[in-house]
């Protein structure tokens, strides 16, 4: 249950797709963001603009690719979806803005994973809606500049940190999203369960909600594994001693921790002391990049209370060693 893992198999994108709300309406939480973009569109639509270009940044899995469907809707107009790593050559990237109608969404996933000349080639596309394309080769070749419809490029990205400063200036709308408490993970488990046609109690949708590490997409991938079980195991409903019992089976924690998270709290503990140590060194020692750490686990860790962040560096909390059932100071055990 990585969840940064996109790689679902047929079926599981239909569900996905089946499970994504529509409009603004259908979206829970991100309350602050959603009121803004609410009124950005409504002005917007008034004047039947484009939107200003918009980027969602924040972990996996909160709501960026939705909220760009919703977006586009709310708009009534189209969406043409692509990411970072696919666009490699400013060829691709010029078909996809040569069919773009007024006002369309272009979604970029990954933004900061684009190449070099891809992103400068955005640049006027962006900023005039113009671009220069190459007609005919050899000895004939020169470059025409063509004009664009109005659009608003909308990207995600989990990685704010490597985005190149020009490319974030030109966006108009910024976002962060944030990982979502448990009441209202327990609002999304309970529309899934619904839309899944699973009966579900209260109790067993808070408990789901609570292992999903504040994440929407976890909370549905839990959500479905959880309804096997009652359906095979069980008698089709989703109560809390299901829930409880597919949980074990599945292995998953009970602050819905994964195991990046876990061993960055065990290696402040353990080689660290429980710190205060600085995010670089802790990077090196659970060999991930210092930003990836910064930007996707320990926003997550601080908010349920696992880590602080002091002057001089990270240090966990009682509720770590707890977590670990470790004893603080103590003789160190498994
Ligand atoms: P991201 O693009 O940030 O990785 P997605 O937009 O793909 O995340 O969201 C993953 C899944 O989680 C979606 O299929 C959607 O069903 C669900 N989801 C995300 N945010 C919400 C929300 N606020 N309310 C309900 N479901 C959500």
């Amino acid at each position: 249950l990585d969840p940064s893992n996109e790689h679902f198999s047929p079926e599981e994108l239909d569900v996905e797709r089946k499970l994504r709300p529509l409009s603004f309406n259908d979206f829970t939480g991100q309350d602050q963001v959603l009121e803004n973009l609410q009124i950005f569109v409504k002005a917007a639509n008034l004047r039947t603009e484009a939107l200003d270009h918009t980027l969602f940044h924040g972990p996996p899995g909160l709501g960026k690719t939705t909220l760009a469907y919703i977006l586009a809707n709310e708009l009534e107009v189209g969406i043409k979806v692509t990411s970072g790593p696919v666009l490699d050559k400013p060829g691709d990237l010029a078909g996809l803005l040569t069919n773009l109608e007024e006002r369309d969404v272009l979604f970029i996933d990954e933004i900061h994973r684009l190449s070099p000349i891809v992103e400068e080639y955005l640049y006027s596309a962006m900023e005039d809606y113009k671009i220069d394309i190459m007609i005919e080769s050899g000895p004939n070749a020169r470059s025409v500049q063509i004009n664009l419809n109005p659009f608003t490029l909308i990207g995600a990205t989990t990685r704010s940190g490597l985005l190149t400063s020009p490319m974030r200036a030109r966006f108009g709308i910024q976002s962060r999203l944030q990982y979502y408490k448990t009441d209202l993970l327990t609002t999304i488990v309970q529309r899934s369960a619904s839309i899944l046609k699973a009966p579900i109690t209260m109790e067993a949708a808070i408990e789901i909600a609570g292992r999903s590490r504040g994440t929407p997409r976890i909370a549905n991938a839990l959500l479905r594994r959880v309804r096997d079980f009652a359906q095979i195991k069980g008698n089709g409903t989703i109560d809390i001693k299901i829930a409880k019992f597919a949980l074990e089976a599945l292995n998953v924690d009970a602050h819905g921790l994964d195991e990046m998270d876990n061993k960055i709290l065990s290696t402040i503990i353990d080689k660290f002391k429980g710190g205060p140590v600085g995010i670089s060194t802790i990077a090196t020692a659970v060999s991930e990049s210092p930003e990836t750490i910064e930007e996707v686990y320990e926003p997550f860790l601080i908010q349920q209370g696992f880590i602080m962040r002091t002057p001089r560096g990270r240090e966990v909390t009682e509720q770590a060693y707890k977590h670990l059932g470790r004893v603080k100071g103590g003789v160190q055990g498994g």
